[in-house]
Order: structure tokens, then C-alpha cells, then sequence
């Protein structure tokens, strides 16, 4: 019999197992608040959990935490992890210090298939969907890691923020995200605000849908161009789902949204998606023909981390803020984000892990970079 891995269940689907056991829901919680409340993964040390259940458990379940390869700490107090998730695949955390937060960038599968032409994990090609355990073993390690160094009180909590934008695309893992997701909000786990737990989609359009009515929390679109022709090349996945298609999927997300806007992200690239004509493209995209028609949204411009593979470069300093003044003008609030943990590589785009490429992602992604930096003016 092989063993049950705890971190893969949501608190309904623990209840249903320890159901299985002849344990009543109670007993469910008290299991579940000792694991991710207080981070326990032995079942002896329990100590108020009935010891006939901490007996039942044994050989029957584990608490499956991921194995560490390695830990940089940033200057800036940024931490990254690399977690080790067998077959030769590997993926990375973020642990993001602020002075009124503490965020989590979290992964969600080893490589991507998505295959974005700025991002190096899109580079490397996809290997497999992370499970619910896997998703969550991040979470459970950096909380309580965190907490033993800190020595806090048990109320206190150390991350406030989940964001999954990590490695791979979460909305092509749908079927592991929702349960992890529950999870983070559940007042016997972590018990994060919905309006703090943000997924990132580069534009999975039947799933917004869906994230929508199983567990809306935050959601952030990675735009990054405001026309199908390029955006078709920035972000395969465009050819499938094009921006009329998204931008009507985040329209009907708002109605249930637990933010009253959606986050665009948007990668400033030198000469691709950084010009003034572009940022009046954006705007006219997003604020439709009449007030009515306009889409709440936020702007976050993300200077492009560059990386080798790519041959593309950062928006000079200038461009990005003269593309912010214009979107701000046009009164849609923009940010530009801050690089955090640049000196051990823990910025947006440059997490990389290691992934054995099962999908041909990488041959595809080294042909036609060069194409991008010479389109025809008006498309670049
Ligand atoms: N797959 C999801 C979430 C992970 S990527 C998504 O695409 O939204 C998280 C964010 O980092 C996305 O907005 C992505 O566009 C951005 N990103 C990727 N590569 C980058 C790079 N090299 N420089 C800056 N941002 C990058
Ligand atoms: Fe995948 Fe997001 Fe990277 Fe695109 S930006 S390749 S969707 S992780």
C-alpha cells in the first residue's frame, strides 16, 4: 500500500478520507489545522489528535515535503528556493519581504508549454503538471521555515501573499491549482484573503471561466502587447484564445472577482512593445469605445529581465516611464515593477529550475527570435 500524501487534499477531500477510516469531520480538522497551521508532518507529535487516528495514519498517509536543493538569500532579503521533484526536474520558490507583506511566488508545474517568447521558463520546455501536494509543500515549507527563524507568535503569519508566478502556467494545471487554492484560503490552513492570493494567466480563457465559478481570488493577465498580431508571437497561446476573447473572459471574472479590477502585466521589451503608439493601442483596448465599454484593470509594467536564449533586451528607463505617463494620463493606474532579488536570479521570467523538456518547446523557441526584433513597424 502505498501511502497518501496529506498536502494533496483540501479540507473536504481529508474529511471524505478520513470518512474512509471511520473518522468524524472534527477529527479531519483537528489533522488538518496540526499540518498547516502548525506545520507538523509527524504524526506522533499530534499530541491532542485521538491516538487510535494518529495509529490509522501510520503506513495509510504522509506529509510529503519537497526535498531542498539549494537556498540563495538576496541582499534585499528576497529567498529562492530550488525543490527537488524527482525524475530530474526541478522548480523554484520566491520568498518576497516587504514592510507590510511577506509574498510567495509559487510554481506551478515543472518548464511551461506555453512557450513565451521573454521567458526563460518558457524556454526550457515543459516536463510535467506539479500535483495539489507539490503546489502546497512550497507554502508549508516557507511559512514554517520562516517562522522557526523568526520565533513568532502562532497567530502571526509570515506570508500574506500567495502568487502563482512561479514556474508554468497555472491555468494548465487546473485540475491541481483548485485544491491548492482552497487550501490557501482555508481559516484551519493559511487562511489568505481571496484578494491576496492572485493567479497569473497568460490568457487560458475556458479556464478563467472556470476559475471564476469554482474560487475566484485575484487575477492577473499577462498581456504584454496590445494587438493579436503581435501578441501571436510574444504569446502562443494567443493563437488559440485572442485578446477579444480574453479581455471578454476578465469582463465576466469581475463580476465575481474579489478585486474590482484585473492586473495586467505587461513586459516592457526594446523595440517589440515599448513604443507611445503601442501604449494608445493598450488604452483604446482596454477602454473600449465609451465609458461604459471600459475594463477595470491596473497596469503593472515588468522591465524585462533579459537572459541569453532570448536575443531580446530590456525597454530603455525612459520608454517604460514615458509608457506608464501615457497609460496614467489616460487614467488607468500603472505601476512599474521593482526588481527584487536580481542578484541571485530570483527576478520575474528568470526563474528556470531544472526541467527535462518532454514537449519541443525548446527547438521551436531557438528558431525565431530574431524574427520578433525585425517585424514590420506598426506590428512591433
Ligand atoms: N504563466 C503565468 C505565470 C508565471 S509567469 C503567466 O504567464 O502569467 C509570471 C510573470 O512573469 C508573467 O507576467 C510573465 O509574463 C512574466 N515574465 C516572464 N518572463 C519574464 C522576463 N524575462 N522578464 C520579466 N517578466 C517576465
Ligand atoms: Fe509559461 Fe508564463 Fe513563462 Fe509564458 S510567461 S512561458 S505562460 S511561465
Amino acid at each position: 500500500m502505498t501511502a497518501v500524501n496529506l498536502l494533496d487534499f483540501d479540507l473536504d477531500a481529508l474529511a471524505g478520507w478520513c470518512a474512509e477510516l471511520g473518522e468524524k469531520r472534527f477529527r479531519a480538522v483537528q489533522l488538518f489545522r496540526w499540518i498547516h497551521r502548525k506545520g507538523e508532518a509527524d504524526f506522533a507529535r499530534m499530541s491532542d489528535l485521538a491516538k487510535s487516528l494518529r495509529d490509522k495514519l501510520t503506513g495509510r498517509a504522509v506529509v510529503q515535503p519537497l526535498k531542498v536543493i539549494s537556498e540563495q538569500v538576496s541582499t534585499d532579503g528576497t529567498i529562492k528556493w530550488l525543490f527537488d521533484v524527482g525524475g530530474g526536474d526541478a522548480v523554484e520558490t520566491v520568498y518576497i519581504p516587504e514592510s507590510d507583506r511577506g509574498t510567495l511566488c509559487v510554481s506551478s508545474q515543472a518548464g511551461c508549454a506555453v512557450g513565451c517568447r521573454f521567458c526563460s521558463t518558457g524556454h526550457q520546455g515543459f516536463s510535467r503538471n506539479l500535483s495539489t501536494g507539490e503546489i502546497i509543500a512550497q507554502l508549508w515549507f516557507a511559512e514554517h521555515q520562516l517562522r522557526c527563524r523568526r520565533v513568532l507568535p502562532a497567530s502571526e503569519r509570515i506570508i500574506s501573499n500567495v502568487v502563482m508566478m512561479g514556474m508554468g502556467e497555472p491555468l494548465q494545471n487546473y485540475a491541481a491549482l483548485l485544491p491548492a487554492l482552497r487550501v490557501m484560503l482555508d481559516d484551519h490552513a493559511y487562511g489568505l484573503s481571496r484578494r491576496r492570493v492572485t493567479v497569473s494567466t497568460s490568457g487560458v480563457v475556458p479556464m478563467i471561466e472556470r476559475l471564476q465559478a469554482d474560487c475566484p481570488v485575484a487575477l492577473a493577465v499577462s498581456l504584454h502587447a496590445p494587438d493579436d498580431a503581435l501578441r501571436d508571437q510574444l504569446v502562443p497561446l494567443n493563437r488559440k484564445y485572442p485578446l477579444a476573447e480574453l479581455l471578454t473572459a476578465c469582463r465576466s471574472y469581475l463580476s465575481v472577482a474579489p478585486r474590482d479590477f484585473i492586473t495586467f502585466e505587461y513586459c516592457m521589451l526594446d523595440g517589440v512593445n515599448d513604443s507611445p503608439d503601442q501604449a494608445r493601442e493598450l488604452i483604446a483596448l482596454v477602454n473600449g469605445r465609451s465609458a461604459a465599454l471600459r475594463l477595470p484593470c491596473k497596469f503593472n509594467l515588468i522591465p524585462f529581465n533579459p537572459f541569453p536564449a532570448s536575443g531580446l533586451r530590456c525597454a530603455p528607463r525612459d520608454r517604460v516611464l514615458a509608457f506608464a505617463k501615457l497609460l496614467q494620463e489616460a487614467g488607468i493606474v500603472t505601476t512599474i515593477r521593482k526588481t527584487r532579488g536580481d542578484d541571485i536570479d530570483a527576478a520575474c521570467g528568470q526563474l528556470a529550475g531544472e526541467v527535462q523538456d518532454r514537449t519541443r518547446v525548446q527547438a521551436r523557441l531557438t528558431r525565431p527570435v530574431i524574427r520578433i526584433a525585425a517585424l514590420p513597424p506598426g506590428a512591433a
